[in-house]
């Protein structure tokens, strides 16, 4: 195979140096809060496939995606098998086909109707690839998103709202996943509320996941922490970090 030559102004060497700081922070953290480093997932939206390869070549092994009609082509041009895609965005019940095609995870399950489009997503899935002479698909990972707002407002779409479930939701969201055949219940997802310190809202985030692993002892992974607050997820347990603009760079502007 030729070597393609480098892109203008050294792309990898700059999404190298970016990786190996946010490396740093994470071995950091977690050796401040005696931990294991949480698995690390590089958000790639809006950023080319040619990044995700990069990134794979930099040791890269999971990365995360909020749209399906992105992801789902990125996924198809990249087409790597050591990759594994997750899924972290707002889900329409009708993109649940498309995205059982290549993602390992969804970490926004935050709805009982979603539970069951995933399900039968699942079941089709499985009944395609056998029709194909493929082996079938292994179990959807799934993280309950919560919404960690202590003030919700009637209205759940306003400007504030980052998305999840009202955590009196969570039991029996939590049920729904674990009773449905092609589903893997692994634990909580949030993103912290604007206006508030992290530290607390992971807190809140942390009695949840206890609450939930009391009742469904292997949903104890918990999806929390970003570019500005990966310490902070750290500190309150995060198994998995869904870093973008510290990895990729800005975000170039929506259209
Ligand atoms: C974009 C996004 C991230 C990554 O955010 P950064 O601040 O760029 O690290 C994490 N989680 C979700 C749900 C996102 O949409």
């Amino acid at each position: 195979m030729t070597e393609h030559p480098l892109p203008s102004g050294d792309r990898r060497g700059e999404l190298a140096a970016r990786l190996e700081r946010v490396r740093g922070r994470i071995d950091a953290a977690a050796r401040n809060a005696g931990a294991v480093p949480p698995q690390l997932i590089a958000v790639t939206k809006y950023f080319p496939a040619d990044d995700v390869r990069l990134l794979a070549g930099l040791g890269v092994t999971d990365v995360g995606e909020n749209k399906d009609q992105e992801a789902s082509a990125k996924a198809a041009d990249v087409d790597d098998p050591g990759l594994r895609w997750h899924f972290i965005g707002q889900l329409q019940t009708n993109k649940s086909r498309s995205v059982v095609r290549y993602a390992h995870a969804v970490h926004s399950v935050d709805r009982p109707g979603l539970v069951t489009a995933l399900g039968k997503a699942m079941a089709a899935e499985q009944i395609r690839r056998d029709g194909q002479g493929q082996p079938p698909r292994p179990a959807l990972e799934c993280f309950l998103q919560v919404d960690l707002r202590t003030v919700r407002p009637a209205d759940a779409s306003g400007p504030a709202a980052r998305g999840g479930a009202d955590p009196a939701g969570l039991t029996a969201l939590a049920d729904a996943v674990a009773a449905t055949e092609g589903l893997e219940l692994r634990g909580l997802m949030a993103v912290a509320p604007l206006g508030e310190d992290p530290a607390d809202a992971f807190a809140r985030l942390r009695e949840l996941s206890d609450r939930l692993v009391a009742d469904h002892p292997g949903a104890d992974r918990l999806s929390a922490g970003m570019s500005a607050d990966l310490e902070a997820a750290v500190a309150h347990g995060a198994t998995h970090l869904r870093i973008g603009s510290d990895i990729l760079g800005p975000r170039p502007s929506l259209r």
